[in-house]
């Protein structure tokens, strides 16, 4: 439903008839920008990191929907766990995460991420939600890019739902 006088033309999106201005929320705006603009951090554990690698080179290209790997995470806003989490490497990846800005997102890519996988052993963390709050779960040993980017496309729907997550303008 648009502002009184306006056409709905997408959902939460309103045209006034016959010019260019378009109304839509400061979250919706936020949220679209948001959602084509996931910048990962560039950290790989394991051999789920291989297919991560694959999944933002040439062939499923990563680039296409405006997700840039970066090298430091100051710039990023998605962590994808990609691997074993062993009970040692556990609070370095939360110190990653924990040097991310606000609004941040974590996928846990992997059976080894999301559970632990195949080591259900006391060196290993029993899925690396036991330090992170998790967002998205992408099962598989190892999931497949098509996978990444499916667990990737669910963030996206995640966020458009989100509101007053403002971040920076908090
Ligand atoms: S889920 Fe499988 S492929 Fe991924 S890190 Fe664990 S053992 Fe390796």
């Amino acid at each position: 439903m648009g502002l009184k006088g306006t056409v709905e033309v997408s959902e939460g999106v309103s045209q006034v008839p016959g010019t260019d201005v378009y109304v839509t929320t400061f979250d919706k705006l936020l949220n679209w920008a948001r959602t084509g603009s996931l910048w990962p951090m560039t950290f790989g554990l394991a051999c789920c990191a291989i297919e991560m690698m694959a999944t933002g080179a040439s062939h499923y290209d990563l680039d296409r929907f405006g997700i840039i790997f970066r090298a430091s995470p100051r710039q990023a806003d998605v962590l994808i766990v990609a691997g074993t989490v062993t009970k040692k490497m556990a609070p370095i990846v939360r110190r990653v995460y924990d040097q991310m800005p606000e609004p941040r997102y974590v996928i846990a890519m992997g059976s080894c991420a999301c559970s632990g996988g195949v080591f259900r052993t006391y060196s290993t963390a029993q899925g690396c939600d036991e330090f992170l709050p998790v967002d998205v779960y992408v099962p598989g040993c190892p999931p497949r890019p098509e996978a990444l980017l499916e667990g990737i496309m669910k963030l996206q729907q995640k966020i458009r739902s989100e509101n007053g997550r403002w971040g920076m303008f908090r």
